[in-house]
């Protein structure tokens, strides 16, 4: 039987590796060094950029902390952060449901204007279509966005090395639990549970001037935490232990996962990054995320080691359990 897409394809997870592996990357290559990275590096005679692009099919379009339009936004610019790079202009694309209220629109674009600002990058050029009822769900949003990398930056998921420190710039999860409260009215945590949704791009370059020799960034958005360092793991071939206790997890969000089922290292934040640092740069890391009002909850989690490559978890009950990628899609349009 002919094969055919299925939710879990989009989830960030093992499906949607495989469709970069089977489908896209035998026929549109990749650049040097740059194939597994949240954005490409183009040589250009001006200097180095960072070029990304991202889609955003979130429902519900509003939730508490955020909105499809602020995350277009910050999506975008976290995937150039990743890659040590300033996001300096941005392309939004928008697929349009016929019926959609032009007032949903206008909030949407507003949203968008603001987190632009945040980020300190402008959104110079767009695209409109519009389908019949029925053949989207509302509003879809493609961004795409470009920015300078530093020279004496460079940072991939390739450049881990065993020795280095993991980091996470602050608690985790909580954009997956709170549009998943929003999406199905679930009424947890109250107020507590919102997307932590941001540009880091502040965060991180402020980061990275105080400590330049960072080897790897990686936002963990959908398959979280867990599907990230993993993606990290296979392309530097190399064994990451995370130790359970020690990753920032807020009880509202401990809670709505428990109550979901899911494990808060599957899901998905929009406003963290993770980062894999040289031990003699650990600290000064730290405390420049630290200082950072988006970062003032960062913690090492983890250490890289020499090994096959892949994830192990050392539990709270002192047990070790292999972390593997994202199976099924138990969050589908969370981004
Ligand atoms: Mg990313």
């Amino acid at each position: 039987m002919a094969e055919l897409v299925r939710m879990a394809h989009g989830s960030g997870g093992r499906l949607m590796h495989r469709l970069i592996e089977e489908i896209f990357l035998p026929r549109f290559g990749a650049l040097p060094g740059g194939a597994g990275d949240d954005a490409a590096e183009v040589p250009t005679e001006a200097g180095r950029y960072a070029f990304t692009t991202d889609s955003f099919v979130v429902k519900p379009l509003f939730f508490p902390g955020g909105d499809i339009g602020r995350l277009a936004v910050c999506g975008t610019v976290n995937d150039l952060a990743a890659k040590g790079a300033s996001a300096e202009y941005l392309s939004a694309a928008f697929v349009l449901e016929e019926g959609l209220p032009i007032e949903t629109l206008s909030r949407v674009a507003d949203s968008m204007a603001a987190a632009a600002r945040e980020a300190g990058v402008r959104i110079v050029t767009g695209d409109t279509k519009v389908v019949e009822r029925g053949a989207a769900d509302e509003l879809f949003i493609a961004t795409s966005g470009i920015g300078r990398i530093a020279d004496n930056v460079n940072v991939s998921g390739a450049n881990a090395r065993p020795g280095d420190v993991v980091i996470v710039s602050g608690t985790i999860a909580e954009h997956g639990a709170a549009v998943m409260n929003a999406r199905h009215g679930l009424g947890l945590g109250g107020t507590e549970l919102r997307s932590d949704c941001a540009p880091l791009s502040q965060l991180v370059l402020a980061a990275l001037a105080a400590t330049p020799g960072v080897h790897a960034l990686r936002d963990p958005t959908r398959g979280g935490v867990a599907t990230a360092l993993v993606e990290i793991a296979r392309q530097s071939s190399v064994r990451i232990v995370i130790e359970e206790h020690a990753v920032p997890l807020r009880l509202p969000v401990r809670r709505a996962c428990e109550l979901l089922g899911i494990d808060p290292l599957y899901v998905a934040s929009e406003g963290r990054m993770l980062a894999v640092v040289p031990q003699t740069q650990k600290d000064a890391f730290l405390s420049a995320l630290r200082s950072h009002p988006l970062g003032c909850e960062a913690a090492e989690i983890g250490r890289v080691e020499a090994g096959s490559a892949g994830v192990v978890l050392h539990t709270t009950i002192g047990g070790l359990r292999p972390l593997i990628m994202l199976e099924g899609d138990p969050l589908p349009r969370i981004c």
